[in-house]
């Protein structure tokens, strides 16, 4: 499957010795180096009807167009003039995390990555069962493919309320868990392998209340696994 997403461009250059291939570098947000622009909305990597029928062209129109975007500009309203302004996008959610004063920041901050990690996670081509290190990785932990998936379809209908549902290395290890509203693995520091909205603005055009239905169509024919794998530590 060829890499449309642009990924490895927007991988940061690999700090290691000679041998580090581009595949175990980190996957950081795209920073724009423009003043006055600090953090911007991040091309969805596909066209919006690239994922219909599991998502609408109506869905993803308000869901990147409309929420990711106002996510992205309310940040950057709040950065402006701030220490924040001058900060990767991964280290204001790391620093705000921390602060019960920095709620909105946080909010908008985890919101603006999340967002941008979902469409990442997404792909028309996508679905099916992984191969290669990933496959390996999920015998070694959940045993087969089916437990794997049914935890995160657990996790991902579980979520009380609006989160998140992720696939998550902690320390090595492929796990799955849920975050609630804005919160992000990464403020947790785990690595994220794989995103999926639980947010109602995610599904309700196009499956109402049905959420479980939403899940199971998303694992089963958009995750890309490949950008998984490739966002696994070595
Ligand atoms: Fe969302």
């Amino acid at each position: 499957m060829a890499d449309h997403t642009g990924i490895r461009e927007q991988r940061s250059q690999p700090s290691g010795a000679a041998g580090k291939s581009a595949a175990q570098a980190k996957l950081t947000f795209p920073m724009k180096s423009a003043p006055g622009a600090h953090i911007a909305l991040p091309p969805l990597p596909y066209a919006e009807d690239a994922l219909a029928p599991v998502v609408s062209r109506e869905t993803i129109g308000y869901h990147y167009g409309k929420h990711h975007k106002a996510y992205v500009d309310k940040l950057n309203q709040l950065i402006e003039g701030t220490p924040y302004a001058e900060m990767p996008l991964e280290q204001i959610i790391r620093d705000s995390a921390k602060d019960p004063s920095r709620s909105a920041l946080f909010n908008n901050a985890a919101q603006s990555w999340n967002h941008w990690f979902y469409w990442l996670s997404l792909n028309p081509a996508g679905g099916g069962k992984p191969g290669g290190a990933l496959a390996r990785r999920i015998a070694q932990d959940f045993g087969d493919f089916e437990s794997f998936a049914n935890a995160l379809k657990e996790a991902a209908i579980g979520q009380f309320g609006s989160g998140w549902a992720w696939v998550v290395q902690d320390k090595g290890k492929l796990k799955v868990t849920k975050t609630s509203n804005a919160d992000t693995p990464i403020a947790h520091g785990l690595t994220p392998l794989l995103a999926l909205d639980v947010w109602e603005h995610a599904y309700y055009v196009d499956y109402r209340s049905r959420r479980p239905d939403y899940v199971a169509a998303v694992i089963e024919r958009l995750l890309d696994w490949e950008f998984a794998e490739r966002n696994m530590a070595a």
